[in-house]
């Protein structure tokens, strides 16, 4: 038998907010509804991920709520002549502990191709007390044209070449998020986000045999509210969810975290 999945909801707060106030301000918000939930944060992992700047305070910030720290994206290589880059041993060594990878935005907005996508997971696992959270999804044409499971399959299989089945168990989320969901307000329906979820599990029992694929837990992703997340939850191959909009105001996302148990 498989172990039940411990469910896993993240923020993903993007290019906000403007200013390291700001972003202390809703680290304290936070902070104080987690201490107030000490059982909702026990049941549920929590992860926030804020820009680079404000990894160092969140990680201060939210010390001894249970809520960890990840960021949004990594640099290409792990030390040397490389201006502008950020390695995996650098945010490790201040207490992050996830890094989010193969964001629809960073394939689309930034070029990134699965071949960088495999090899800045190859980058993070090789560094110790990393996890990842791996993001595929299709755009609307894909879906529309009923591409949605060889899109996100060729997604995976790209992401993971080369990764052994124990660090995929152990240490790699996945998050599915259509991009016709993310930031639109059009949230995938929860029989929409079980399908899907299915076809992403269907490709890791090809990978990794079903043992693994039973173990990896699949977040779904894309306008995710309090509203919404009960009966996103309710499906049994959803695992948690990552947030967008709605994490980057306290008292939401606070509720969706409860609403993950
Ligand atoms: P959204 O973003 O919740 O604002 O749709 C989700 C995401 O991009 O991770």
């Amino acid at each position: 038998p498989v172990q039940p999945r411990r469910s896993i909801v993240a923020g993903n707060w993007k290019l906000n907010p403007a200013t390291l106030t700001e972003a202390t301000t809703l680290l304290r918000l936070l902070k104080a509804n987690f201490e107030n939930h000490r059982d909702a944060s026990s049941a549920t992992e929590v992860v926030v991920f804020p820009p680079f700047p404000f990894l160092g305070v969140a990680v201060q910030e939210l010390q001894g709520t249970g809520i960890q720290v990840g960021c949004q994206t990594i640099g290409t290589h792990e030390q040397g002549a490389f201006t502008g880059e950020v390695a995996p041993s650098m945010i490790q060594s201040m207490g992050v502990t996830y890094v989010m990878l193969g964001h629809s935005e960073r394939r689309t907005l930034f070029g990134e191709s699965d071949t960088a996508v495999n090899n800045k997971l190859q980058l993070c696992l090789a560094q110790r007390g990393l996890q990842v959270i791996l993001c595929v999804g299709e755009t609307l044409q894909e879906y529309e044209t009923n591409l949605l499971a060889s899109v996100v399959d060729v997604q995976l299989k790209k992401a993971l070449v080369g990764v052994s089945s124990q660090d995929v168990l152990e240490r790699i989320v996945v998050a599915y998020e259509p991009v016709w969901a993310i930031g639109t307000g059009k949230t995938a329906t929860p029989s929409q986000a079980q399908a899907a979820h299915e076809a992403v599990r269907a490709t890791l029992t090809a990978l990794y045999g079903s043992h693994v694929a039973q173990g990896v837990r699949i977040q779904y992703g894309g306008s995710v509210t309090p509203d919404n997340i009960d009966a996103l939850m309710a499906q049994p191959d959803v695992d948690g969810a990552l947030v967008g909009g709605a994490s980057l105001t306290a008292d939401s996302f606070t509720r969706i975290v409860d609403g993950g148990i």
